[in-house]
């Protein structure tokens, strides 16, 4: 039987960027205060944190996208071995490929960051009214402040583009967007 102790291992091995320790305990307290029942998330990996938000309550379902065919493969086995397939809904594609018409209580971005803005704006239609719209990694690992001692012209560009998406959320007039120093970095938007 897998345990969710052995999809931390998995990760750990194989360096999958699962959900730090404080920002998942954070996340799903968060849904069970505020009573989220409908979850959409960018961003699978091997599906541990649909699987994590699915077990706080049988009435909570999942809808969460993968480009990754590895990765995506990983997912539906590990959500069978929860026997949470009724209950997640693993689309294997580029998520801006996905057209959805559903609204959500609640939609995790948690996939390229380079692409936090145009997630956010893509997905904010699908967004219930009194919903919010959490991101993770807003720290990059610690990197967001260091922004001129990266020496990769990769990571900086990276960090730009989030630091970007951070004065996109401070200066919305849609959204108001509370930040949290908690795991790699969180926010929660919710409609003004
Ligand atoms: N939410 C997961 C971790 C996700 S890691 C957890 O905490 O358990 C980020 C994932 O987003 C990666 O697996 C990557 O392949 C995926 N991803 C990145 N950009 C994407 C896109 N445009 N569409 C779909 N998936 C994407
Ligand atoms: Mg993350």
């Amino acid at each position: 039987m897998v345990r969710i102790l052995d999809l931390e291992k998995y990760a750990e091995e194989n360096n999958i960027p699962i959900m730090e320790h404080d920002g998942i305990e954070f996340l799903l307290n968060y849904i069970k205060e505020n009573d989220i029942k409908k979850v959409l998330e960018i961003g699978s990996a091997i599906g541990y944190s649909a699987i994590r938000m699915c077990l706080l309550d049988e009435s909570i379902t999942v809808t969460t996208i993968e480009r990754d065919e590895k990765r995506y493969k990983e997912a539906v086995k590990n959500i069978k071995e929860f026997n949470l397939e009724d209950k997640i809904n693993i689309i294997f594609d580029d998520a801006f490929n996905v057209e959805l018409e559903d609204t959500y209580d609640l939609i995790f971005i948690d996939a390229a960051k380079s692409q936090y803005i145009k997630f956010f704006e893509k997905f904010k239609k699908n967004l219930d009214n009194k919903g919010v719209i959490v991101s993770d990694n807003l720290k990059f690992h610690g990197l967001i402040d260091k922004e001129n001692e990266i020496e990769s012209r990769n990571v900086r560009g990276l960090v730009r583009k989030l630091n970007k998406y951070i004065s996109f959320l401070k200066e919305n007039n849609e959204f108001e967007t509370v930040f949290y120093d908690i795991g790699d970095g969180i926010s929660v938007s919710k409609r003004k």
